[in-house]
């Protein structure tokens, strides 16, 4: 059976919406144990909390540089970052964040999975669940048919579903980032620049048309890694599918629909803390 297209996004676009709304707004935090889902990206580190259902409580981030291509190469300054948002978000709710779970990219293997996992235990956690990102967005989306394609900072990451069950997943070296070196150099200006001009919605007519080749190249990582597949539907997440119009460019290369949740980039942190929260319920 194939997932229906609303159904799916309707229930992530409700839990973002309502994760952004708590952000915006803290509440004190709810009865019962909390759980934390540590992100560490490329360009972002998140920090999600959800009560033991698996409702969204808060959420605390900030730009970073301590991971490169999924792989941690500055232990010391992600662990401090993850210090900081951890005591931001317990002064906020009034309490302790303890249990947590982390995640990596698809594919990585068992030291580098390790890497993330002591980053969060080193900075207070105890992780109880270590979860590949695509699954962990797959938690908030739902999907059972398709391929969820996660566009970060650093990389691409790829997860096929058939009847629930994940077949496929792939983490390949392209996003945002390349995105970023693209408007740097055709305007002549410094990444950081180059971020903040990606980010405003305004420019994103003008960024698309310069992005559109590094669109086409995940167009084409993602093509190569469904073909063998019975794909119907392609779900777009991560911070770099924010860009009005990913979604078009990338349905013409993939020759698939493409959908997108209303608020793409913190699909993935969500579903990391949604993962802890399972985890908990065996505690
Ligand atoms: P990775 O998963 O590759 O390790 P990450 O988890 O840090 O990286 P995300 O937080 O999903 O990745 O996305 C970060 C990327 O999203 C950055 O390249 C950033 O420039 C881009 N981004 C964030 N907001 C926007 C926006 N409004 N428009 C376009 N791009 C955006």
């Amino acid at each position: 059976m194939t997932t229906r297209r609303g159904d799916s996004l309707d229930r992530a676009n409700q839990l973002v919406a309502t994760l952004t709304e708590r952000m915006a707004d803290p509440q004190p935090a709810p009865k019962g144990p909390l759980y934390t889902g540590i992100d560490l990206g490329t360009a972002n580190v998140v920090l999600t909390v959800v009560d033991a259902q698996g409702n969204p409580v808060d959420a605390a981030y900030t730009f970073a540089q301590v991971v490169r291509d999924g792989l941690v190469v500055n232990y010391v300054a992600a662990v401090d970052i993850v210090r900081k948002l951890k005591a931001q978000l317990e002064e906020r709710l009034g309490q302790e964040l303890l249990y947590g779970a982390a995640a990596y990219p698809p594919g990585t293997g068992g030291r580098d999975v390790k890497t993330h996992q002591y980053v969060a235990e080193a900075a207070g956690f105890e992780i109880i669940s270590m979860v590949d990102e695509v699954d962990a967005a797959n938690r908030v989306l739902g999907f059972t048919n398709g391929a969820v394609v996660d566009v970060g900072g650093g990389t691409t990451g790829i997860s096929i579903l058939q009847d629930g069950q994940v077949v496929h997943t792939a983490d390949e070296p392209t996003g945002g980032t390349h995105f970023s070196l693209v408007v740097a150099g055709a305007h002549q200006v410094s990444f950081e620049e180059a971020e903040q001009m990606k980010r405003d919605a305004a420019r994103h007519r003008e960024i698309l048309r310069l992005v559109t080749p590094v669109i086409q190249k995940v167009g084409s990582i993602v093509a190569r890694h469904i073909a063998r597949y019975d794909v119907e539907t392609v779900c777009l997440v991560g911070g770099t599918s924010k860009l009005t119009g990913f979604e078009e460019v990338l349905a013409k290369e993939v020759g698939r629909p493409v959908i997108k949740p209303a608020e793409p980039l913190f699909v993935t942190p969500l579903g990391i803390a949604m993962a802890a929260a399972k985890a908990g319920e065996d505690l």
